[in-house]
């Protein structure tokens, strides 16, 4: 018997893909690094998942978790040769508690499903990726993602209140609990974000927001992009948070008007997309804030949406922008650095003039409210050195951030693209204690090895799985 043989009688051909063609799609996500699959495995139960595990521990071959494969930094893509576990056919919803606001859902869900399933009973999980109609909650929970509505309610993290996960030795856990306030180690945290290091997400206890009774999303036009970022630090100073500030550069709501026809002002340096939700009077507040401090930035055009018709279509640019990018090149490289809010004008300043010595065509979509910021290189991967112009200016645009107090990511995670930077974060005696953390998960390096952690991370890292 081979490992696919093994896995054959456990789960039939159909749910085994090793066809040559099959491994080349899984090989990679949405990211840039193309990577080596002995076979994509999809399961329907968590025992089936356990029992994948078993087996792929006999034959030493190391395991990656998958969900939809949108991720941008390879955490999906394995490096060894490795078996791809794909967990979207685990993609039920249960034990919904319309008092408690919480359910039980698979980690293949897709995010949209989720919200747009719980819509009668009045509520939604909040995490909204711009890719949430193709993410699933489990890539969401191994990424701790986040999304434009993730300024005033949180990153992912927020949001999981539990866990059930397979670990590298096939066994069943569940971190985290239903009751608040569980005594011990917050496990729970550790799990979300660590990108399928430390075992299979199997079934997600998720926090379950209410609709708010009133919203309202504005669309503001500014002259250049320092005014627009001077807004969003106005608007927080103010003491308000609004549930998203969103900025675009003139080159994506250019290429985001011409794919969408959402009225975006093309002629406008910068827009700012910002939405305030409550009550009516703390909507009505709150949108007199944003107009005064926008047009003390010198705001050019506001435009506050008259119905829910023309807020879902402003939403369809700022959630469309990455697919807008096809009409200027072939291939995208989107970047994800955090900056601290007040930083934001000195590093996009300094991330422009990086493009510009490279020669880049860039495009600028960012979680303003968040200090995250996604300078998007526009490229032709055929040209030759092309991808090595773009992932050495990358690397520059990472230190211009973190020379200004920011960090690595702000939400695509390390994966693979960012591990050799992460030692610009973190000292050895960090990496070491992350490192050991892994260790007490999966002692044999079998969970999604070279991933996150730099290359050379104590021992079963630098030697490849050691079991
Ligand atoms: C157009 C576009 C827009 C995007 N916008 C955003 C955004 O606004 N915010 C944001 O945060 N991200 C964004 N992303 C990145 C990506 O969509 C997110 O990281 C998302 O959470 C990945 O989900 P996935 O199901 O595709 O996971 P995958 O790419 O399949 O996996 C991501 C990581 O999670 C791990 N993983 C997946 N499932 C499990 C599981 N069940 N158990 C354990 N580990 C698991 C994988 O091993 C991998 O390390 C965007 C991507 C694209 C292409």
């Amino acid at each position: 018997m081979t490992l696919i043989d093994e896995l054959i009688a456990l789960l039939g051909p159909e749910r085994v893909r090793h066809h040559p063609l099959d491994l080349l799609v899984f090989s990679k996500d949405a990211g840039v690094t193309t990577g080596d699959v002995v076979a994509a495995v999809l399961p329907e139960t968590a025992q089936e998942v356990a029992a994948v595990v078993r087996i792929a521990r006999r034959y030493e071959t190391p395991i990656v978790p998958r969900g939809a494969g949108t991720g941008l930094a390879g955490g999906a893509v394995p490096v060894s040769p490795g078996l791809l576990v794909v967990l979207t056919r685990l993609n039920e919803i249960h034990d919904v508690d319309e008092v408690g606001l919480t359910a039980w859902v698979g980690p293949g869900l897709i995010n949209l499903d989720l919200s747009e399933r719980l819509e009668p009973l009045g509520l939604h999980f909040a995490p909204d990726p711009s890719s949430q109609q193709a993410c699933t909650i489990g890539g969401n929970v191994g990424t701790n993602a986040g999304g434009p509505h993730c300024l005033a309610d949180g990153t992912t993290v927020a949001h999981i209140y539990a866990a059930e996960m397979v670990t590298a030795t096939g066994e069943m856990v569940t971190v985290g609990s239903e009751a608040p306030d569980q005594p011990g180690l917050d496990l729970r945290a550790v799990v979300v974000g660590s990108e399928g290091t430390l075992g299979i997400v199997t079934r997600v206890l998720v926090r379950l927001t209410q609709n708010a009774p009133d919203v309202a999303t504005l669309l503001i036009g500014f002259p250049t992009i320092e005014a627009a970022a001077a807004a969003v630090s106005g608007v927080i100073a103010s003491g308000l948070i609004p549930a998203a500030l969103e900025i675009m550069d003139q080159p994506m709501v250019k290429a985001v008007e011409n794919f969408v026809h959402a009225g975006y002002p093309t002629a406008a340096g910068a827009v700012l997309l910002a939405e305030v939700t409550g009550t009516a009077d703390t909507v009505a507040s709150g949108v007199d804030v944003i107009r005064s401090v926008s047009e003390t930035n010198d705001a050019i055009e506001i435009r506050v949406a008259t119905d829910a018709d023309e807020r879902a279509l402003l939403w369809k640019g700022r959630k469309g922008a990455f697919g807008a990018v096809a009409q200027a090149a072939p291939d995208y490289y989107l970047h994800d650095t955090v900056v601290p809010r007040t930083a934001l004008v000195e590093v996009m300043t300094k991330i422009y003039e990086i493009g510009d010595r490279y020669e880049l065509q860039m495009l600028n979509v960012f979680h303003a409210g968040d200090g995250n910021l996604h300078p998007l290189v526009a490229f032709d991967a055929k040209e030759p050195g092309m991808l090595d112009r773009v992932q050495e200016a990358a690397t520059e645009m990472v230190r211009v951030s973190i020379d200004a107090g920011g960090s690595l990511s702000g939400e695509h995670g390390i994966g693979l693209e960012k591990r050799g930077l992460m030692n610009l974060v973190f000292s050895d005696i960090d990496l070491d204690a992350q490192a050991r953390v892994r260790e007490a998960f999966d002692d044999a390096g079998m969970m999604n090895p070279h991933k996150v952690l730099p290359e050379g991370s104590r021992c079963f890292d630098a030697k490849g799985v050691r079991l």
